[in-house]
């Protein structure tokens, strides 16, 4: 595999960074994860954006344009003759003696790699759907930037493995949050519903584009917080990401929704979500 680090193309062997790099001490970075299909980007511009904001937010200057990002990624594309799969890009403040001061002059570290997931748009689970746990939200205050603080959510997908369970979705103050690495999503009587965007969550590039498209195919959308009772009694629940485009969630806590089977609203909008985004790939 080719990866790009700081300005050079190199093998992955080569690679490196150093031990004293901000991400590796304090977790002090942000990434993307962005989907290729058929060798094309998928939602380039939307991750795009969410990465500056993400930089911003964190007061971390941001080193590449959204021009030479896009090259970056069409780049590693073709040096790997990536078809379906995803490019990971990770972006830390750099490396200086360690501070918890943020430093004035350091040269933020770039990093991006590509994993090749040959028929991802095909994956065979979006047939049958995935079980999830209820589990605390105990992560910090700011979920709405994109860092790569992700050791929590790590934990609670092996708690949903001990479990039998595919994922976890997150519970704070009694109301659902997001799921480990996903949006969260219940439908009942026909209504999409989906916790509202703030702090609480991440942004959701792919949430972004999902709720326009049930916008416009004229189904009803309710932006609010719903407990995990509400979810195991709804006609049928799914989540979104990048990776996972949309797939259906057919169990919370053992409690099967619906027939147990993915709902027809999560097939649709996964169909939509993957012919329109193939489209306006880039
Ligand atoms: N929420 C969390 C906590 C995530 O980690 C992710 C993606 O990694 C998402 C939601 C979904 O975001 P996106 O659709 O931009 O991939």
């Amino acid at each position: 595999r080719t990866v790009y680090v700081n300005g050079l193309y190199l093998p992955e062997e080569e690679a490196k960074v150093s031990v004293f790099d901000r991400g590796f001490l304090m977790a002090d970075g942000v990434y993307e994860v962005t989907s290729v299909l058929g060798g094309k980007l998928i939602d380039f511009a939307g991750h795009a954006r969410r990465l500056a904001r993400s930089l911003a937010e964190l007061e971390m200057k941001n080193p590449l344009t959204e021009d030479e990002l896009l090259a970056i990624h069409r780049e590693l594309v073709a040096r790997n003759d990536l078809v379906d799969g995803m490019i990971y890009l990770q972006i830390t403040r750099g490396a200086t003696d360690r501070d918890f001061l943020f430093p004035e002059n350091a040269e933020p570290t770039v990093v991006l790699f590509t994993q090749s997931k040959p028929g991802l748009a095909d994956n065979p689970t979006a047939k049958v759907g995935i079980k999830v746990i209820s589990i605390p939200d105990i992560r910090w205050g700011r979920r709405d930037i994109k860092t790569v603080q992700l050791l929590y959510p790590s934990m609670g997908k092996m708690m949903a493995r001990k479990a039998g369970a595919d994922d976890a979705w997150m519970v704070e103050d009694g109301e659902v949050t997001e799921g480990t690495s996903n949006n969260a999503y219940i439908v009942k009587g026909g209504k999409i519903i989906t916790r509202h965007l703030g702090n609480e969550i991440l942004h959701g590039i792919t949430r972004s584009a999902v709720l326009r498209f049930a916008r416009e195919a004229q189904m009803e959308v309710e932006e609010r917080p719903f407990t995990v009772d509400e979810a195991k009694a709804a006609d049928e629940a799914f989540i979104t990401s990048a990776s996972a485009f949309v797939m259906p969630v057919v169990q919370i806590d053992g409690v099967s929704l619906g027939a147990g089977t993915p709902g027809p609203v999560a097939l649709r909008l996964r169909e939509i979500y993957l012919d329109e985004m193939r489209k306006a790939a880039v």
